[in-house]
């Protein structure tokens, strides 16, 4: 049966990121023999102009019966000022909510020729290859009550888990470990909060059933601090949604290339979605400059964790990774070079070569 997969373009460039992905899964389905039935739906700014809503229900229903979604991004200053349940951010959210992702995977590497992007030392991001696994769903930003109280003069957002919330989530990161080099990197504030100590609990009581993996907890603070000091000692870490919300942007910004960053949301059997890390980017929309690899590398996550095509998914990090080395390069990579190629000739080429690859 064919493989149906849900494009949400969104707005901004996230409309200009996908038409690449769009042709790289035709690609792709044409060159091992697949079929993949591809649909798109709106979401995000442009849904709200054309529904009133920023998830318009159809959306939903397609994404629903669904394999995959792959998501551009959402958002821009025309919709800066209605409310919080129209702006296009409100509807990303609500996917995530009705979709039941509750896992965020970020991968962050480094990549060869890029890292003078980086504000860190060349020395210190030197083998950085880490997976943040964020819980998606619970938490802060959830919880209820979140008000206004007493006449407006106190203010209460509430920090939820259940204690199955915390376990499927914990599984899942010790499950990607197993897969990779079998550390695991539990963050908290155990030090402070109740939600943490029963965090910490879970955490000890599940590492018992995946004896291969190394488990240590560290201390949200001091989690952020060796992010930068020590970001290659990490492999695999997982972490609740806020402190996850906020360390997966410090570790973007380790590569210094906002452009390169995939994203995976992933639940218990339904569909998964993928997204790049970064946003609709309005200073560049419709420029044709936007970097279009976040997306192609958010593809290969789809494929990996989706559609049980693993193999696939490493011939497109591949391409990817060889047309880095080859020197080419987006504005948002050449730095202060003139030495640069626009989205649609950067797809053709990581296309070109991920054809190769598939044929060979
Ligand atoms: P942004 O990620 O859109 O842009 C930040 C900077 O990075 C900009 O200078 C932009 O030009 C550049 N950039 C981002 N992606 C790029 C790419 N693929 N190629 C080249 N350059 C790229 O973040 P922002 O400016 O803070 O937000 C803009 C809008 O996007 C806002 O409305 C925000 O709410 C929304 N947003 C959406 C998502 C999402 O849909 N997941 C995520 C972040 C921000």
């Amino acid at each position: 049966m064919a493989k149906r997969i849900v494009i949400l373009p969104g707005d901004g460039i996230g409309q200009e990121v996908t038409r690449e992905a769009r042709r790289l899964l035709e690609d792709v389905a044409a060159a091992i023999g697949e079929q993949f039935d591809l649909d798109e739906a709106l979401i995000g700014g442009s849904a709200y102009e054309q529904t009133g809503s920023p998830l318009p229900e159809e959306t939903v229903e397609k994404c629903l019966q669904a394999d995959a979604v792959l998501l551009g991004a959402v958002g821009g200053p025309k919709w800066d000022n209605l409310p919080g349940h129209l702006r296009p951010e409100a509807g990303l959210l609500a996917i995530r909510k009705r979709l039941n992702v509750f896992a965020n995977l970020r991968p962050i590497r480094t990549w060869p020729g890029l890292m003078l992007a980086s504000p860190l030392k060349p020395e210190l991001l030197e083998g950085v290859d880490m997976l943040i696994v964020r819980e998606l769903t619970g938490g802060l930003y959830f919880g209820q009550p979140k008000a206004r109280v007493e006449d407006g003069n106190a203010v209460v957002d509430t920090l939820y888990y259940t204690r199955q919330e915390i376990e499927r989530v914990v599984r899942q990161a010790f499950e990607l470990a197993q897969g990779r080099r079998k550390k695991l990197t539990s963050v908290d504030k155990a030090n402070v909060l109740e939600s943490s100590r029963m965090w910490r609990e879970i955490v000890n009581e599940l590492a018992g059933e995946y004896p291969d993996v190394a488990v240590d907890h560290v201390l949200v603070d001091n989690a952020a601090m060796q992010l930068v000091t020590r970001p290659s000692s990490f492999d695999v870490l997982v972490t609740e949604n806020m402190f996850g919300d906020i360390l997966s942007d410090e570790a973007a910004v380790l590569t210094g290339s906002i452009g390169m960053l995939p994203s995976a949301s992933i639940g218990a059997g339904g569909p998964g979605l993928y997204e790049p890390v970064h946003g609709s980017a309005p200073d560049i929309a419709g420029t044709g400059v936007a970097n279009p690899l976040a997306t192609f590398l958010s593809v290969a996550m789809l494929l990996r964790h989706s559609l049980n095509l693993g193999e696939v998914a490493s011939e497109i990090e591949a391409a990817v990774l060889g047309v880095i080395e080859q020197g080419v390069r987006t504005r948002d990579l050449a730095g202060t070079s003139n030495d640069w190629v626009g989205t649609e000739e950067m797809s053709r080429l990581v296309r070109e070569d991920v054809q190769g690859r598939l044929n060979r």
